[in-house]
């Protein structure tokens, strides 16, 4: 019996990730992205990063890697030299 009915193929791909990804933003340059989680045959580790600006979004190992969907740029904000 399957439990997780996201996966099974009952929706289209694209809408049903995007219903069920959370939305993250990125704390450096406000980029946000949607949150999803796959699951690898083998345990790996690896680093998400910003598209934008590089920074690290998530730190992942084990077999269930988090994959960030681009959703909206980056604000435009004012830098002062502070
Ligand atoms: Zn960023």
């Amino acid at each position: 019996m399957v439990t997780s009915a996201c996966q099974s193929g009952l929706f289209d791909g694209e809408a049903a990730m995007a219903e069920t990804g959370r939305i993250i933003s990125c704390e450096v340059c406000t980029a946000k992205y949607v949150r999803t989680e796959v699951l690898l045959p083998i345990k790996d580790v690896g680093i998400c990063e910003c598209a934008y600006c590089g920074s690290e979004l998530e730190r992942w190992h084990g077999r269930l890697v988090p994959t960030f969907r681009l959703h909206a740029p980056p604000l435009p904000r004012h830098s002062s030299a502070a």
